[in-house]
């Protein structure tokens, strides 16, 4: 068990003892912290030009030069058959040279820089390169086909895309569809065609000092586009002004010090790994991991293992992954270098929590945000006790609250809309060439999650399910979480996705669909075992009429399982845009 974090298994809390972590964190107090807390309290951790204007990428990277941190490896790139490092003074010079090559071929400030590429240390170089430079920097995930790059790339009206000799096949399906896209700069080994160039040339033919552009703080910055349940995807925007609250939640909540090495397993195609991935981490003057390889059980371990992880922030389906491997592959190696951990993404299910803590001597800290809102915006922190299951409590300086389809808050334990007060730094500025949709977030002076949660007597969150997600039985309002939470707690169920079935007598029947722990198999016994252990454990009418083994669920790229589309199949209807549907 931890050091410093004791069980309490009447009540389920994990209660902390600040005076015996391993490390004492950088937030030691949360109500003190909330209670003291100012707009200054971010912007003195961040440095501002004279002139009032900033930089994300300065700040992330070259504050640091004027300091010891210069030499320090700000990035450890593990590969298929290499690993590379990259200090912070090698990565801002890398960086300048990148914004050198867009200044040299004529890019304009504000244009779109679209980044299709794997894990591989110029996506980082790029990513900080092009914000430097002033432009819009897009990524995307490498497994993108041509539609769904179209869909981004095209509706992004990107000038400059970068991508690898891989990748680039898909891009020429595409080109002719693309008529603002002017220079296709492609890394590795490649003998660039017509309208393309090559990375390695392009940077070793320009210096590797550059001129930081000062960005007013709310210029745009870098965009992600959302899938969105339904339509097209959307272009969410982002600022330079981010950086204040990624670094500040990077600190406080990942609760990174520069002595850690720290490993955030998000791709850059998703938020996270932008956010918690290159921004908030190098802030804060870690070194960072990236991985460039599929993501897989053993390998994980190994990673923490042979680089002596302290800080890993990772998504629920990575340790359901982990969960079904069992304990014995995370006891094969020496985890002891780990101090803080942290999830995002989906909801975390107790069973997770209380997992790690028992196998790996950790607890999973789960935290809560969207691409929309640029950083994280309710979390569990070092210093605070774990209710697990819960997400936590709001950031300090965030205020959240359960509203009703006006708006107007809801008392304590009722189940509405999680909504925030706008007007922390990260908020996305715009949606790209959609106001329409922008000002759909916005309602009655709060931002509206999308999703469903209640707040309980201590001020601790529970999230129930995206708005959509939301089943309505017999008159009951259901999320879908606390029945797959209940689902997994049985040892034969690895992951559990719950969806409401249209029914002529109750409005709609509770379906879950599952996939087995290694080494079990789908017998009526274990079928009827698995029906008894959850009706002990839900209310009659949450409990799901009809079970569904499955081998997989689908997910997103980043992850999550896509309960929409676990409808669409049950339904027979149209799965709607699946860009991001992960495909193996
Ligand atoms: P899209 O908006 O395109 O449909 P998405 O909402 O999955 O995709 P993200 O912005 O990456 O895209 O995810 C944010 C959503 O993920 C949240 O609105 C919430 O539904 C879910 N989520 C994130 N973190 C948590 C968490 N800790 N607990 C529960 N749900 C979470
Ligand atoms: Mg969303």
């Amino acid at each position: 068990m931890e050091d410093g974090v004791e069980e309490k298994t009447e009540d389920k809390i994990i209660v902390k003892d600040v005076s015996k972590l391993k490390k004492e964190p950088n937030m030691k107090d949360y109500d003190e912290a909330c209670a003291s807390f100012s707009e200054d309290t971010y912007k003195k951790e961040i440095e501002f030009f004279d002139d009032g204007t900033l930089n994300a990428a300065y700040n992330a990277v070259d504050r640091h030069l004027k300091t010891p941190l210069k030499d320090k490896t700000a990035l450890v790139w593990i590969g298929d058959d290499s690993e590379k490092t990259f200090t912070y003074k090698e990565l801002a010079e890398e960086s300048n040279r990148f914004a050198n090559v867009l200044a040299k071929h004529g890019v304009q400030r504000g244009e779109r820089v679209f980044l299709f590429l794997p894990r591989v240390p110029e996506l980082y170089i790029s990513f900080l390169g092009g914000m430097k430079f002033g432009a819009v920097v897009g990524t995307l995930f490498a497994a993108f086909g041509p539609s769904a790059i179209l869909d981004r790339v095209g509706n992004a009206e990107a000038s400059v895309l970068v991508t690898s000799p891989e990748l680039k096949p898909r891009i020429d399906e595409i080109r002719d569809q693309m008529p603002a896209l002017k220079h296709i700069i492609v890394t590795g080994d490649y003998e660039p065609g017509d309208g393309e160039l090559s990375f390695d040339k392009e940077m070793a033919s320009v210096g590797p000092d550059f001129d930081i552009v000062h960005m007013p703080p709310k210029e745009r910055a870098y965009m992600l586009y959302t899938s969105g349940t339904t339509g097209k995807p959307k272009g969410v925007i982002h600022s330079h002004y981010d950086i204040l609250h990624q670094h500040l939640t990077a600190k406080w909540i990942l609760d990174l010090h520069e002595d850690d090495v720290y490993w955030c397993t998000a791709d850059p195609g998703w938020v996270t790994g932008i956010a918690y991935g290159i921004l908030g981490p190098w802030s804060n003057g870690v070194t960072s991991i990236v991985d460039g390889r599929r993501f897989d059980p053993e390998n994980w371990y190994k990673v923490i293992h042979d680089h002596k992880v302290s800080v890993w922030y990772t998504a629920p389906t990575a340790i359901r992954m982990m969960m079904r491997e069992g304990p014995e592959l995370a006891k094969k190696y020496d985890l002891s270098s780990l101090r803080f951990l942290a999830s995002v993404g989906e909801p975390l299910n107790p069973e997770a929590v209380w997992w790690s803590l028992e196998n790996i001597g950790l607890p999973f800290h789960d935290n809560f945000w969207q691409t929309e809102t640029g950083g994280i915006l309710i979390a569990n922190y070092a210093s605070m006790d774990i209710k697990p299951g819960s997400m936590g409590k709001p950031f300090p300086g965030i205020t959240a609250a359960i509203v009703d389809k006006d708006g107007n808050e809801k008392p304590v334990g009722k189940a509405g809309d999680l909504a925030i007060r706008p007007g922390w730094p990260s908020l996305m500025i715009e949606i790209w060439k959609n106001k329409e949709k922008f000002d759909e977030y916005f309602r009655n002076g709060w931002y509206i999650t999308g999703d469903k949660a209640r707040v309980d007597e201590d001020g601790y969150f529970w999230f129930i399910g995206r708005a959509d997600d939301v089943i309505n039985t017999s008159g009951h309002r259901v999320g879908p979480f606390e029945i797959e939470s209940a689902l997994i707690e049985h040892p034969a169920v690895a992951e559990a996705g719950v969806i409401g079935k249209p029914d002529e007598l109750r409005g709609e029947i509770i379906k879950a669909f599952i996939t087995l722990q290694k080494g079990y198999d789908p017998s009526d016994d274990l079928m009827e075992d698995i029906k008894k252990f959850i009706k002990k454990r839900l209310a009659g009418h949450a409990y799901p009429k009809e079970i569904e083994v499955r081998d997989s669920l689908p997910k997103t790229r980043s992850g999550k399982i896509m309960r929409r589309v676990l409808k669409a199949q049950e339904l027979g209807e149209d799965i709607g845009d699946t860009s991001t549907l992960e495909d193996d």
